[in-house]
């Protein structure tokens, strides 16, 4: 099968690998028929994630259809359409017991990094029977695609960690697909502000047609002068970290008003500094998460009931055989204006 492999910081290329088999009772091998690319996948490229070894194949998000079951998976029957959840989860582990599927003992974010992915014809799901959802029939699968990854950590590592309330005045820093996610997650409880910051003119214009209240570019304005301006010299009661570089997590513990929270998304793989000469005697808490995924079955609800259009991120489509192609435009979304890259399989 073709498949898109990591060979190192830098390097990838669309290769011939054997079809993935089943290893334990516990896992199903689903045909992928849609994927996409995660800034993430970026990280992992640039060297920031060193769990990802040379050789994997890329990718933690996709649709497919159930191709075969371990005999141990219950609730899940061959040619089955459904949700890859970018987290594996035993279901049975004291994390897991306690919604922290991220860190499950035996899964986490395993996909496309310490096991092969979904970047591929097939890929194998372990503890296939909680890391699939069944998808409804007549949903548009192009836009659950976005609910493997991007809409659940948007929500959960930056809206519910942010405690975001009605009323609340919220900033997030960073207008990506994830930054998007938070903030069409976010309207979920009808903050009072919303203020998206981000460089680049064009994804400042898309978050102000997703509902965003107001939009800072940080290229030509003072992102801390504006959002006190916009809050009456206080702060936002939430900040949400949607980059993964110091400056922007510096720039989100400016912008927390007292009593407020940073909630940090963004993948970092440097440094950054925490100035607790400033922030000391705030109140102010700062979050960091790795997405649960314990969301899923509430936002596959709201997608369903048409209260969520997470296809809206989508720009672009590639083929599996286009698929350097597509990366290639995702990298360069200050060029092509690219959110997210979908790549249809089959
Ligand atoms: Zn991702
Ligand atoms: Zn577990």
């Amino acid at each position: 099968m073709k498949a898109i492999v990591y060979h190192g910081p830098g390097n990838k290329s669309l290769d011939d690998r054997p079809m993935p088999e089943l290893k334990a009772p516990t896992d199903a091998v689903v045909k992928v028929t849609r994927t996409t690319i995660c800034g993430t996948d970026l990280h992992i490229l640039k060297g920031d994630v060193p769990t990802c070894e040379p050789g994997r194949i890329l990718g933690h998000e996709g649709v497919g259809i159930v191709d075969s079951v371990g005999s141990a998976v219950q609730g899940l029957t061959v040619g089955d359409h459904v949700l890859i959840s970018c987290i594996s989860s035993c279901g049975q582990c004291d994390y897991c017991r306690r919604g922290m599927y991220s860190h499950c003992a035996t899964g986490g974010w395993i996909l496309g990094n310490r096991i092969d992915g979904t970047q591929a014809e097939y890929v194998r799901i372990p503890h296939a029977q909680t890391s699939l959802y069944r998808i409804p029939p007549g949903l548009d699968e192009e836009a659950l695609v976005m609910l493997s990854d991007i809409l659940p950590t948007g929500f959960e590592c930056g809206v519910l960690n942010g405690k975001v309330q009605p009323g609340s005045t919220v900033a997030i820093v960073g207008a990506g697909p994830i930054g998007l996610a938070s903030l069409l997650t976010a309207q979920f409880y009808s903050p009072s502000q919303i203020v998206m910051i981000d460089r680049d003119p064009n994804r400042l214009e898309v978050a102000r047609q997703f509902g965003a209240t107001a939009c800072v570019d940080a290229g030509g304005q003072d992102p801390e002068a504006e959002v006190m301006r916009l809050t009456d010299g206080v702060g936002v009661d939430c900040a949400i970290e949607a980059v993964g570089v110091p400056a922007t997590f510096e720039l989100c513990t400016s912008l927390v008003a007292p009593g407020g929270i940073v909630a940090n998304v963004g993948v970092h793989g440097v440094k950054a500094d925490l100035h607790l000469e400033k922030l000391w005697d705030r109140n102010v808490a700062i979050t960091t998460r790795l997405v649960d995924t314990v969301s899923t079955p509430m936002l596959l609800k709201t997608v369903r009931a048409g209260r969520l259009h997470p296809e809206q991120l989508i720009t672009h489509r590639f083929s599996l055989s286009n698929a350097l192609d597509a990366y290639d435009t995702f990298s360069r979304a200050a060029d092509t204006h690219a959110l997210k890259v979908v790549i249809e399989v089959s």
